[in-house]
């Protein structure tokens, strides 16, 4: 096996916390008991937990190796498309984990959290420029809560009107999670098809709205990697017709700097935080999914707001606000983050978009030679190939990005978007090198080779990992987490 950058080596085995260790062995060593025995009520002790008893250094190195067990972005190349995994600079981490930010209680009173205030204040005039549009809420916890925000802002928005409009238009292009905010919302999503070019066409959005439509939710760019150029134009059709257009920004590090999305049409938009703005993500840690909209949205945004008038302070008065969307007022050390990498970039933020379009492009014209291309257009920030050409040899997308793992890389997104049957859908994002680039088509040239010489070989990748094939569906609907 050619040798790349991988997972070939030293793969420790480790057993269960349990099956380690010896009766009576100890971790730490208290000073001895100057205090007589008291026996106490059984009642409130129950019985004694099955806990097994090891060395600091048996603890240490459990942990150690299951550590290693796993992949992540500071180990190697992350092509997740969709997600952005991107390497994020440990600077904003740094300035995440500052004593003050880090310590500040939630029911701090106003006057004692002054610089969480501003940061929060600050962060959200920022996010107000970089996007074009007029007020920001920081608060929803992931994309998808800003969705279900945008979505209950829509709705407040058409019964302030004493409008009571009952679907939503959502191309087939848009992100898993719209039509399900949507639903939450009471919204019926009626799904417009994108065109030959992967895109939406003005006169099918314009043949679908009509008064009982609330708007238009559209994912840009969509999941294709494409921009909806045609933006403009169906958002005058929405309007015209009473609508509201609601975008999914999640992906925003293709568009940085470069689109203002309230400048085109966009009424409301989510952004991601934790996938644009230097949070790591996955594994369904904490997230951040603010919410913007234009001025004449602003009174329904989430409350508490924080407001300035000599000092900072969160206001709640704001009668025709959808409410409270969390205990607090959203995921704090994010925004921390957040706040230090925009600053930390100030008016190179541009870059940000551009190389994580020229990286996307610049695997999409390798790659092509040897994937099936779903889409022969300039993207940005994704690229999206199919297994077609491989199909040929019985070798799936499944395979590829299995056999992948033996090359040392995290496998893309694969059979997403639904529209590209077999899809594999490569994110490089704008931090890897040429080099980390050119190792990764390395690695697909040679499992297209592996394809038609041993297909065999990619069936049952991947073959360096501690586990080989899990069953996904069981693994993910019934997790044993007890060995
Ligand atoms: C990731 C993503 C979402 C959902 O974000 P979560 O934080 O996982 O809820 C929504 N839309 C798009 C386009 C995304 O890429």
């Amino acid at each position: 096996m050619t040798k790349l950058p991988g997972t070939q080596g030293l793969i420790l085995e480790e057993p269960l916390l349990w099956e380690k260790g010896d009766k009576g062995r100890i971790g730490f060593s208290l000073p001895e008991n100057d205090v007589g025995h008291f026996p106490l009520d059984s009642d409130l002790c129950g019985e004694t937990p099955d806990l097994p008893d090891l060395s600091e250094l048996e603890v240490i190195r459990h942990y150690t190796r299951l550590s290693q067990w796993n992949f992540g972005v500071d180990s190697g190349m992350y092509p997740l498309g969709s997600c952005t995994m991107k390497y994020n600079p440990k600077t904003n981490e740094r300035q995440a984990s500052l004593k003050g930010f880090q310590a500040a209680h939630p029911l701090l009173p106003d006057p004692l959290c002054q610089g969480g205030l501003r940061l929060i204040h600050e962060l959200e005039r920022l996010l107000t420029e970089i996007t074009g549009m007029d007020a920001v809420s920081l608060q929803p916890a992931a994309g998808a809560h800003g969705e279900l925000a945008g979505m209950l802002i829509m709705h407040a928005y058409h019964r302030k009107k004493g409008t009571k409009p009952t679907k939503i238009i959502i191309p087939d292009t848009a992100h898993g999670t719209n039509p399900a905010s949507a639903a939450l919302c009471g919204f019926k999503p009626v799904t417009v098809s994108s065109n030959t070019e992967g895109i939406l066409d003005t006169n099918d959005v314009a043949a679908l709205m009509d008064e009982d439509t609330a708007g238009i939710m559209i994912t840009n760019p969509n999941t294709l990697g494409l921009f909806e150029k045609n933006l403009p134009d169906i958002a005058k059709i929405v309007h015209d017709r009473g609508g509201l257009v609601y975008c999914d920004g999640a992906n925003l590090n293709a568009l940085l700097g470069v689109v203002k999305l309230g400048e085109i049409g966009v009424d409301i938009l989510h952004l991601n935080l934790h996938k644009t703005f230097s949070t790591p993500h996955g594994g369904g840690g904490p997230g951040s999914g603010p919410i913007a909209v234009l001025k004449h949205l602003e009174p329904f945004l989430p409350i508490p707001r924080v407001v300035n008038n000599e000092s900072y302070s969160l206001q709640e008065n704001f009668p025709d606000s959808i409410g409270r969307l969390l205990t607090f007022n959203g995921h704090f050390g994010i925004l921390v983050r957040a706040y230090s990498y925009i600053l930390s970039l100030g008016s190179e933020l541009p870059r940000v978009t551009e190389y994580a379009v020229l990286n996307a492009n610049y695997l999409k014209e390798r790659l092509r030679k040897i994937l099936h291309l779903a889409y022969d257009q300039p993207c940005l920030h994704e690229c999206v190939f199919s297994d077609k050409e491989q199909h040929a040899f019985g070798v799936s997308s499944l395979d590829m990005a299995k056999r992948l793992i033996d090359y040392g890389f995290h496998p893309p997104t694969v059979y997403f978007p639904l529209v590209v049957p077999g899809a594999i859908m490569i994110e490089p994002t704008e931090t890897e090198s040429k080099e980390d680039l050119d190792l990764f088509i390395t690695a697909f040239e040679i499992i297209a080779r592996e394809a038609k010489t041993n297909p065999q070989l990619l069936h049952e990748a991947p073959h360096n990992t501690k586990v080989r094939r899990l069953d996904e569906t069981t693994a993910a609907r019934k997790p044993c987490l007890c060995g």
